[in-house]
C-alpha cells in the first residue's frame, strides 16, 4: 500500500493547475487524489472538462478522473485529502483557501493571503525558516491546517537571483520584465492582443514584484518578518512567447565586487532544498550562461527541469553598479514546481 501524501488540486484545469498535474506524475510522496475547479468543469470528466496544453500527453488515469467543485464538502466528497495545492484565481482563492486551511495544509499559488502577517510567502531556497509562521497561524487563527503561499512568479526568479547578492549589501534593484503569455493563465491575453506585439501593463504586477520580494528577503524574527532593506522599482510587460519571464535587472550595491565576484556568488548559491535533496530541487538554483545573448526563453526555460533560473550578460552599469538578465519557467519554478517544492519543504521539516 502507498503511503504517500494524497492532495487536492484546486484549480486543476487552468495553466497552473496542469502543471501540477504533470509534475506530480511519479511523484515520490505525493499522490493526486482530487481535482477540483469551477462550477463550469464541475461534473464532467477532466479530459473533458480541460483544454490540455502541456507537452507531454494528458495521463490516462487523470484523463477519467472526475472534476469537482473547489469547496470542501465537494473534495471531501471526492477522495481523503492530506494537503491541498491551490492554483484558483487570486480574487476569489482567499475565503475558499480558508475554508481549507481550517482542516488542511494548503499551499497557494494565488495571491490573496501571500502579504498577511502570519502566513509565510516561501521560496525553500531563501526563506525556508519564514514556514515556522504557520505554527503562530494555526494558533492565532484556530486552524488544524494552514496556509503557506509563493509568490509571484516573475518575484520567484528574481528574488532567487538577489538572495546571493544580499551579502555585498543591496541598496537599490530596477527590473524590466517580459512575461511569457502562460502567465495571463489560459485562455488568458487574446491572440489578436498580443500578435505582432508588446503589452506594457500588467495589473497588479508591478505592485506585487515590489511588495513581495522585500518580505520573502526580509528576517523572520521569531514573531514577524521584517522587510528587508532595499528598494526595487518593478517594470512589467507581456510578450508574445508561450512560456519563461525573461527579466532585465539593474542593481545597486553598497560594496563593489568583481563581476568574478558576482559570477561565484550566483554560481555557488545553494539553499535548504539542496541539503535536503528534496525531490523537486535543481542541483543549481541559478545557472549561470556566457554567451552573449543568452539566456533566451525558448533555449533555457527547461534549464534544471525548469526549476532553475538561468542568468546571463553580466556586466558593469554606468549607473548602478552592474546589471543582469534572468530566465525563469513560469509555471515550473514560478507555478506548480514552487508549490511542490514549498511542500517537500514543509514536509521534511515535519510541518505538514
Ligand atoms: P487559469 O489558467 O485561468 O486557471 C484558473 C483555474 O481556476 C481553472 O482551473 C478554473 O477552472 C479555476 N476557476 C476559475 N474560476 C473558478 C471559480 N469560480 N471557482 C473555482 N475554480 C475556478 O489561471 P492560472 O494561470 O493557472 O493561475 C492560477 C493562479 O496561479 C492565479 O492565482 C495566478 O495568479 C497564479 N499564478 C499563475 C502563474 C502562471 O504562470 N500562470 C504563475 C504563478 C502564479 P475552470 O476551468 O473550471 O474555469
Amino acid at each position: 500500500m502507498s503511503n504517500k501524501r494524497k492532495v487536492a488540486i484546486l484549480g486543476a484545469t487552468g495553466a497552473v493547475g496542469q502543471r501540477y498535474i504533470q509534475l506530480l506524475q511519479g511523484h515520490p510522496w505525493f499522490q493526486i487524489e482530487v481535482l477540483a475547479a469551477s462550477e463550469r468543469s464541475a461534473g464532467k470528466k477532466f479530459k473533458d472538462a480541460c483544454n490540455w496544453i502541456m507537452e507531454t500527453n494528458l495521463p490516462k488515469e487523470i484523463a477519467e478522473m472526475p472534476v469537482v467543485n473547489a469547496d470542501v464538502e465537494s473534495v471531501e466528497k471526492a477522495g481523503d485529502v492530506d494537503l491541498v495545492f491551490s492554483s484558483l484565481p487570486g480574487d476569489l482563492a482567499g475565503p475558499v483557501e480558508s475554508e481549507f486551511a481550517a482542516m488542511y495544509p494548503v499551499f497557494s499559488k494565488a495571491s490573496a493571503h501571500r502579504m498577511e502577517k502570519d502566513v509565510p510567502l516561501i521560496i525553500p531556497e531563501i526563506n525556508p525558516d519564514h514556514a515556522e509562521l504557520v505554527k503562530l497561524q494555526q494558533k492565532a487563527r484556530g486552524w488544524k491546517g494552514f496556509i503557506t503561499t509563493d509568490p509571484n512568479c516573475s518575484t520567484i526568479q528574481l528574488a532567487i537571483t538577489l538572495k546571493p547578492l544580499m551579502q555585498f549589501g543591496l541598496r537599490n534593484v530596477v527590473v524590466t520584465t517580459m512575461q511569457a503569455l502562460s502567465g495571463a493563465g489560459y485562455p488568458g491575453v487574446a491572440s489578436l492582443d498580443i500578435i505582432d506585439n508588446v503589452i506594457p501593463f500588467i495589473s497588479g504586477e508591478e505592485e506585487k514584484m515590489e511588495a513581495e520580494a522585500l518580505k520573502i528577503l526580509g528576517n523572520f524574527n521569531g514573531k514577524v518578518v521584517e522587510n528587508a532593506d532595499f528598494m526595487l522599482s518593478a517594470s512589467c510587460n507581456r510578450v508574445h512567447v508561450k512560456d519563461g519571464h525573461l527579466e532585465s535587472v539593474f542593481i545597486q550595491l553598497n560594496q563593489d565586487p568583481s563581476l568574478d565576484e558576482i559570477e561565484a556568488a550566483f554560481a555557488k548559491f545553494k539553499g535548504e532544498p539542496q541539503k535536503l535533496k528534496l525531490p523537486s530541487a535543481p542541483e543549481n538554483p541559478i545557472v549561470v550562461r556566457h554567451e552573449k545573448n543568452r539566456p533566451q526563453p525558448r533555449f533555457d526555460r527547461d534549464t534544471g527541469c525548469g526549476m532553475s533560473v538561468v542568468v546571463g550578460r553580466i556586466r558593469k552599469d554606468r549607473i548602478m553598479t552592474f546589471k543582469y538578465t534572468c530566465l525563469g519557467h513560469n509555471t515550473v519554478r514560478g507555478g506548480a514546481g514552487a508549490g511542490i517544492l514549498s511542500a517537500e519543504l514543509f514536509v521534511a521539516k515535519g510541518l505538514a
